[in-house]
């Protein structure tokens, strides 16, 4: 008895050296603790499981008591956990932190706590403060047990993070979230991306490999598209000449997508609502677009009609974004303004006589985003092909999340960022955050854009 007594104090002192503990008793009286609790078999009779329930209870009754939404154990950080823990090195927290996201790379936030004790009972005081310091943004809660100094002392490593959701165009306009989890379609990688929440369209680029892989823009409900989304099928009730040849078609329907759709940059009505993406038979409904607008016009009726057409985002000369729509033909590439009047059908507008002004980023079919195979390459329209599968990618942005999945996270929705200084402890933002490719610049100055063709002139005939 007398040897346990010396062993209890001297793990009691040591507890105390490893500054672990936020103790404020003394020795002696901590010591007395341990005994009478050891005394008593307390310790024994309180389990693990029942400390499990005791710590969640306890945690999310300290949240709900600040008006915090209640924290969920998560099963794949408590994994990660219980492999992990008996052999953590708790003395670089941060060390831990970044350990936790590498494994975990959905979480975005994390908040780390950690107390050593004669029993599990004795811990959870600690852990409640703890509670009343993390974030109205975290969402999920791990945690693991050891045994220290022998078996004497128990340690118990609390975590609490936001766990992020999946990005897809529906969660993005559910929750609103300042963050997102999201995984590259090139290359796989899982990375954080970061959202503004005043954009109206945006691409997610790969912080690995510099790809674009999804671009989203929002619809007059301000509800998120995948770009390649609103080209829904128009098929208006147009009849065509059996004998009337492809070209004399193609630029027959320019010509009526034309006369359907002013061109506008201040749409009115919308006010607000300005960069908001239409569909085709939206804009024949309005009347008017801007240019992305009567380019999704042209290019849905034109892949209707069985024309290899594709809508073009990227640069025009100084002007910044802008939307246009390229289609091929018996090996050859036109480049259609859907902003301009009917092309000249004897002098059509060839792609690669387009000039340098023509600067494309992405495009998109029905289906399909394209991207450059090689991110940061010049374009040279005399030289490159808008459908060449060497220069560009081809990729469905709809696998990062099939149709069924979205709905299904509902439920872990949350609500606003948590200010970094309220966190107890603090990890840095991931490092492979993502911005947003900025496409909100597309429609801006497009009524003074001109088909820099030599067939300028003969428009008029
Ligand atoms: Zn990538």
């Amino acid at each position: 008895m007398l040897k346990r007594l010396i062993l209890w104090s001297l793990f009691a002192g040591l507890t105390l050296a490893g500054g672990l503990v936020a103790h404020q008793k003394g020795v002696w009286h901590t010591a007395s603790l341990i005994l009478s609790e050891r005394l008593s078999g307390e310790s024994r009779s309180y389990s693990a499981m029942s400390f499990r329930v005791d710590l969640v209870d306890r945690l999310n009754y300290a949240r709900i008591a600040a008006k915090m939404p209640d924290l969920k154990v998560d099963p794949d950080l408590d994994e990660w956990m219980a492999t992990n823990f008996p052999t953590l090195a708790l003395d670089d927290m941060d060390a831990v932190t970044r350990k936790i996201q590498e494994a975990l790379p959905r979480y975005y936030h994390l908040s780390i706590c950690t107390a050593s004790g004669p029993t599990l009972k004795s811990l959870l005081a600690e852990f409640q403060e703890f509670a009343s310091k993390t974030g109205p943004g975290m969402t999920h809660l791990g945690f693991a047990i050891r045994e220290t100094m022998g078996g004497l002392s128990q340690q118990a490593l609390v975590v609490v993070g936001q766990r992020l959701l999946d990005f897809s165009p529906e969660i993005l306009s559910e929750s609103r979230q300042e963050a997102y989890f999201s995984r590259c379609l090139h290359c796989k990688h899982p990375h954080i991306v970061r959202v503004s929440l005043n954009q109206h369209s945006l691409g997610l680029e790969c912080p690995q490999c510099r790809r674009t892989y999804a671009v989203v823009a929002a619809d007059q409900k301000k509800k998120f598209r995948y770009v390649n989304e609103f080209l829904t099928g128009y098929a208006p009730p147009a009849v065509f000449s059996k004998d009337i040849a492809r070209i004399n078609e193609l630029f027959t329907i320019c010509g009526a997508v034309h006369g359907n759709c002013i061109y506008t940059r201040d749409p009115g009505q919308r006010k607000e609502a300005t960069d908001a993406w239409q569909t085709s038979l939206e804009t024949q409904q309005i009347g008017q677009g801007d240019c992305e607008d009567s380019a999704i016009y042209l290019c849905d009726w034109l892949l209707t009609r069985g024309f290899q057409a594709r809508v073009a985002l990227g640069r025009y000369g100084d002007l910044g974004g802008h939307a246009w729509v390229v289609v091929r033909m018996n090996n050859v590439e036109y480049l259609l303004e859907s902003t301009e009047s009917t092309p000249d059908i004897n002098d059509p507008p060839i792609a690669s006589k387009a000039g340098s002004r023509y600067v494309p980023e992405v495009m998109f079919d029905r289906f399909a985003l394209y991207v450059r195979s090689t991110p940061g390459q010049s374009w040279r329209s005399e030289a490159d092909s808008y459908f060449s599968n060497k220069t560009w990618t081809r990729i469905e942005p709809r696998e990062l999340n099939p149709a069924s999945e979205p709905l299904t996270r509902k439920s872990t929705a949350e609500s606003a960022p948590i200010p970094p200084e309220k966190l107890a402890r603090t990890s840095a933002p991931n490092p492979a955050a993502a911005p947003f490719m900025e496409l909100e610049e597309i429609p801006r100055d497009a009524a003074v854009w001109r088909m820099p063709l030599p067939a300028q002139g003969k428009k008029g005939k």
